[in-house]
Parts: structure tokens; sequence; C-alpha cells
């Protein structure tokens, strides 16, 4: 912070002695989500200590969270008017304004005076978040700026979200992040415009929600670890109160989740008799996906559900609660007699019927407290639901029509755009993160599709959703050093961040206004203002403008920063570059594209990962994916056991194929049995021997998955030796070769 600080001062400084105008001037007009329709006109509106804020009866809240966020940056108190045209900074309800859009707002701000009106709070609310990103950077400050010129440019908005439902999903139960935090969560969703909160209070790591009826919920299962060791926590019902209140100010539906009938093995711990087999279990303290479910042939599990879904609907005001319901997998079922004895009332065929059997109960108790029924796409999926409900489509968006003939709505949250845990790169030294799918960037994120929103529409809205299976309890698999000190909440920032804004954009606006290019610009001049807000992120790469080949064969790299303000330094020995390394003024030349690297340096503790060419395995097309490679160094000369990751290249049931290639060295590979693992599970086995020699080079194992799970992780061993030495390397590739 210290740093980019000075950094901002010193480029501060330079543009006073070039230039008179303020930082936001300069920087031009960059509001994320881009609005419907901005007009620049002529001057700014000058921020000065006697301004007044007036505002209408009814949105004192507003006014006074507006109040607090300009007095604690520019360290002066503003006063507060009710009436509805008083003040210099004038908030307004006025329902036909933006064209009657729930949630839209007009903003003017002129010379002397800024008047905003919303439909509705919530376009009040977004109408200020728009103002604040007028301003420089520093107004997120908690603490005084001093010698800011608090200007913001004179411009006519009308603004409303293209979709009504725009959302993120926080686990708080594999990590429990504390009150604090989630309110720093929804503080930043709401800086841009996101207004669902689903709060994934329940899974097999942790219960977080404090039920009276059933107190060991929180006793037991909000706990993992021996007593002197404990992990985990939970939010009493006055803490979800306070957050509630939170998040209804900063127009954020908390939507809580209560999982089942997967996913709650905290409950079981507590309180074994809802399982099926009703055998005592203790909280993990390791991810980890429980097969046991919630018994639907006792009584008692429903009595349990209808009881803890009572004191969580007089606890959550919103409309909408969320079922969970994914990833059960029903062998329990099918062993248990009583849940064997509803499939023969009912006339249900098959076990997983009894999922939507157990669906349409709890549609049922909450259609009766006038609410609507949200869960994983599963929830529509396991035979036919009788009252609509929202499904969440995590894994193909495709199915989404089909899903949806059946009256039901849809929210888009497809893992491979919208899994804000994946990591962004593959770069490596990138932050261990799931692993399941390829990586996804903040172009990825944006890119993702979705039609115009119509009030018949069948799809609500976009979400993303932050999973924290990857650091359970606190334990990083790897983390980068800097991320140290409160790191959980550091990576959660670090892989939220900047995502989010694309998430944003992708559920506010059009999909046919959106232009990637345009937002990368504009999502630029946003990291100044994370900084401020004291949120975590993940630095992006410069921008490589071009890579022009010249006569002598050398390469010609001309780079833009990706991050305003930010410095460059790069490297021409292919060698990675640091902060002491030549700062980037122009373009470089190099011999080979592998010798060039260069990095975004915000502060000197806070930079990207270098730009970074994959090796390019095209040559190897045939045999599939890259999956691995082997150096001299890893391999012993007796037979041993190598085991590598192989997740994401694993991508459903099917036949596939690994293939060894040697590709140099003066050795041989010496290759035994392979096993495929789900994480310790033994999936497959291939007994065959082969040699990775320079005259045949490539040795294939072929096996067959019929037990594919999407989230755990995949590793392939191999018996391997070097023959005569270890001076061998070549590489893997998986390929799927029949569903
Ligand atoms: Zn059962």
């Amino acid at each position: 912070m210290k740093k980019r600080k000075s950094l901002l001062k010193k480029t501060l400084l330079s543009c006073l002695m070039a230039c008179s105008l303020s930082s936001a001037l300069a920087e031009g007009i960059n509001i994320i989500p881009q609005p419907v329709r901005l007009e620049q006109q002529a001057g700014s509106f000058r921020l000065t200590s006697s301004a007044v804020i007036g505002y209408q009866a009814g949105l004192k809240e507003h006014a006074e969270y507006l109040q607090q966020v300009l007095s604690q940056s520019t360290g002066w108190d503003f006063r507060l008017v009710e009436g509805k045209n008083q003040g210099d900074i004038r908030l307004a309800l006025s329902p036909d304004k933006a064209q009657g859009k729930a949630e839209g707002y007009q903003l003017d701000v002129k010379p002397g005076r800024i008047v905003l009106y919303g439909t509705d709070k919530g376009g009040v609310f977004y109408g200020i978040q728009t103002l604040l990103q007028l301003f420089p950077a520093e107004i997120y400050s908690s603490q005084r700026q001093k010698g800011v010129d608090w200007t913001a440019p004179a411009v006519s908005v009308f603004d409303a979200p293209e979709r009504p439902w725009r959302g993120m999903m926080l686990d708080v139960a594999r990590y429990f992040f504390d009150k604090e935090f989630v309110k720093k969560y929804i503080d930043m969703m709401a800086m841009y415009k996101l207004n669902k909160l689903q709060f994934h209070l329940i899974d097999d790591s942790g219960w977080r929600l404090e039920i009276k009826k059933y107190p060991r919920l929180t006793e037991i299962g909000a706990w993992a670890g021996p007593d002197t060791h404990r992990l985990g926590g939970y939010y009493t019902q006055e803490d979800i109160k306070e957050l509630i209140a939170y998040g209804q100010l900063r127009n954020v539906e908390i939507i809580p989740e209560i999982e089942f009938p997967a996913h709650m093995l905290s409950a079981v711990a507590a309180y074994p008799w809802l399982s099926c087999t009703g055998l005592q279990h203790e909280v993990p303290v390791q991810h980890f996906i429980s097969r046991d479910l919630l018994c639907v042939g006792k009584e008692s599990s429903y009595q349990f559900l209808s009881d803890v879904l009572d004191e969580t609907v007089s606890l959550f005001p919103s409309h909408y609660i969320n079922i969970g319901g994914d990833e059960a997998v029903y062998d329990r079922w099918k062993e248990c007699p009583k849940c064997q004895e509803v499939m023969k009332r009912e006339g249900l065929t098959k076990a997983s019927d009894l999922q939507g059997y157990l669906t349409n109960v709890v549609a049922d108790m909450m259609k009766k407290k006038d609410r609507t029924v949200v869960g994983w796409e599963e929830i529509i999926q396991r035979g036919k639901v009788n009252h609509p409900v929202v499904a969440l489509m995590w894994h193909n968006v495709g199915d989404t029509i089909q899903a949806t003939k059946t009256g039901h709505k849809a929210i888009l949250t497809p893992a491979t755009h919208m899994y804000l845990d994946f990591p962004e790169s593959g770069t490596p030294g990138e932050i261990k993160a799931a692993g399941w799918m390829p990586p996804i960037s903040v172009e990825k994120c944006y890119s993702m599709e979705v039609n115009d929103y119509s009030p018949e529409s069948t799809v609500l809205g976009v979400q993303g959703c932050f999973w924290s299976d990857q650091f359970i309890h606190g334990t990083v698999l790897q983390e980068l050093p800097l991320l140290n000190e409160n790191r959980s909440e550091n990576y959660a920032e670090y892989l939220t961040f900047p995502r989010l804004l694309a998430v944003s954009e992708v559920a506010w606006s059009k999909m046919s206004r959106r232009d990637y290019k345009d937002f990368s610009n504009r999502l630029s001049h946003h990291y100044a203002r994370l900084d401020y807000k004291g949120c975590n992120y993940r630095v992006p790469e410069p921008q490589i403008v071009s890579m022009k080949e010249q006569a002598d064969g050398k390469l010609e790299f001309t780079l833009a920063p990706s991050v305003a303000g930010a410095e460059i330094v790069y490297t021409t020995d292919g060698r990675y570059p640091n902060i002491h390394s030549p700062r980037y003024t122009g373009p470089v030349t190099v011999d080979n594209k592998s010798d060039f690297h260069a990095m975004t340096l915000v502060t000197d503790r806070h930079y990207s990962l270098p730009i970074y060419f994959a090796p390019d395995y095209s040559a190897y097309k045939q045999y599939g994916t890259f999956t691995a490679e082997w150096k001299p160094l890893q391999i012993q000369t007796v037979m041993t056991p190598w085991r590598f990751e192989c997740t994401g290249k694993i991508s459903g049931n099917g036949t596939y194929e690994v293939t060894f290639i040697r590709t140099k060295g003066q050795n041989n590979l010496k290759l035994g049995t392979l096993q495929l693992l789900k994480r310790e599970e033994k999936l497959a086995e291939v007994v065959q021997s082969g040699t990775a020699s320079e005259a045949a080079p490539a040795v294939t194992y072929r096996f067959k998955v019929d037990a594919f799970e999407a989230g755990t992780p995949f590793f392939v061993e191999v018996q391997a030796c070097g023959e005569g030495g270890n001076e061998t390397s070549g590489l893997v590739f998986i390929k799927k070769v029949e569903d």
C-alpha cells in the first residue's frame, strides 16, 4: 500500500508538471459495469468540505452511506439534509426514471450539483457506486487522503441492469470466513452492482448456521480436528441478521444454501440418525466428499428438514431459499431398506428418482411459506418437480433449454467460465487452485455467452462461484509467498479479483454491448481502486501489443501496461524478471520467444507472473493433451512408482489412452503397471510393460473410466525407471478415445 501510494504520487507529480488535470479526468471515465448510456459534458463537479448531501425521505441510510464513504477519504464532515430538492448532492426516488427499470438510476453530475434519481433504493445505491467511480481512486480509502483534487467529470448517466440475477456464491462451509470478511465480500460485490449472494453455509466439512432446535449442528458440526486445535466456526442468528442488514443497504440479497441430500456430513456427525446407516462420523479435516446422504425413508429426516427450513426462512427475508442438491451418489439409498420402501410406495424405478421426490416435498414446504426453491441443476434433472424452481446450471449451459422447458428458471454458472476457484493461468508459479478444468482467464470469464433478457426468459441471470475446498480449514495446498498473512482471505481475494469485475459486466450488460478490449482498458484503472479498498487481486501480466519478426529473424516485443500507473520489468535471457530487472520503456528485441519475460510491477511486493508462452505440443496432437513430463532428476534407475496429476484430462466416463514419449537423453524409459487413481481410490489398472526408446519413443496404455466425479483430483501412477541411467526426458499425453 505504502509503495503504491508513492508510485501514485510520483505519477501524480509528473502529471502535475505536464498537465493540470485531476487524476480522474486524466484517466478518463472507466465505469464497470459499463452503463447503458453515458454522456460526458463540459466541466466537472468539485467536492468541497462545505458540500451538503440532500436526500428524500426514506433514503437516509443511503445518504449516510455516501456521507461515510466520502468523509473517511476526504477527512471532511459532510452535512446531511432531508428534502427532495436540497443539497449539492441530491438523492431521490423516481420510479419513472431509467424507463422505470428495477435497480435503474439516472445520474447527472454538473459543475455545481449532482442529482441522482433511482427507480428504487437499489437504483439509488447503484447511482452512488457510479458516482464513486467518477471520483479519483483515493475516494475508496478508509484513511484520509491529502492533496487529492476531489473532482468528478460532468456526465449524464442513464443505467439499469439487463438481468435481475447477478450473483456470487461464497463457500463458507469448507473454510469458515468470519463475519467481517463476508461483509467485505458483500461490499465488493455491491461496488460492482452484483445483487445475490448465495451463502454456501453447509457442506461435509462444516455446518455454519446456528439452528436453535438442533444445537449440535454447530456444537459438533461446525468444528473439525482435535479439541486442542479446533478448526471452523459458525454464524449465530444475530450474526446473520447483521449480515442481512449489511447486504440490504447494499442491494445484496443473501440467499442461504441449506445443502442436502449430499454434502452434509457435518450434520450427520452431529446427528447420526440423519443418514441411512446411522453410523457415527467426524467432521473431516481434509477435503472430502461424503457418500452419506440424508435418509429419505425416515420420518425424522423430514421433521429435521422442516425444522431447519422453518428457522432459516424466519431468519432470511430473501425470496429464494437454496437447497443445494448437487453431486449425490445414490449407493446408500440403494442399500437402505427404508429408502427402498419409499421407492416402492411411490412407484419410483431408480434410486435417483428419490432425489426428485425429496425436492418435491421441500418445494411444497417452501411454496407454503411463499418462497421459491433454488438449487444446483440436479434438482430438476432427477424426476419431475411440480413447483417452478430455479436451477443453477453448472455443467453444460446447453442443457438449460431442456431443463427449463418444464416451467423452471435457470441461472448460468458454468464451471468452465464462472468458477473462480480455478486459476487464471497455467503459468508455472501460478497459485495452486482447482484443477479439474482448464484455467479461466479474465477474457474467458468475460466471453461467457448469455442471451438477452426479457421477462419471459427462462434464464434469470449469471453467477460466479467461489469454492474454498482448495484451502480447507486454512490449509492452502501451495501458496504464493506474499499471501502469508490472512492467507485464506488473501487467497480468496486473489482468485476472485479481478474476475468478479468480468462477472459483473457479463451479468449487467447486454451481450451485444460487450467488448473485451474496451473492458480490459477500463479494468486497468480499477486496480488502484481495489488497492484503496484493501482488496487483494491477481496482478495481470503486461499486454503484448505486438510481437513482430524482424528481417534478421529476431523478435520485437511491444508491450502495454495492463495496470494503469504500474511499471513493467523484463528480461531477455530466459530467466524470470525480478523487481530490479530493467524497466520497460519501448520495444524490446530478443532472439527467441522463450528468452523474453516481462511482468507488471504494481509495488515491490505486488507484481504479476511473467508473460509465459506455453511450449508448443502441436507436433504431438494425435496423442491428446499434454499432461506431464519427465526429466533426468526425477527418474530412478530401479522400478519406482511415478505419480502425476491428470485432473482435467479425465473429463468424464469413457476410454482413455495415456502415451509416454521419449524426447531426449541417452537412456530409455522402462515402464510397468499403470493405475488411474481418483484421489487414493484405484479406478483402473493396466498390467503391461514397455520401453520408450530412441527407435520407438511412444508407449501407450489404454483404460476405461466408469466412476468419473467432477471436482475430484485424478492421478496416474506408473512403475518407471531409466534403463542403465536416468539421462532421459519425455512427455506424457492423455487422450479420450471413446465416450
Ligand atoms: Zn435411507
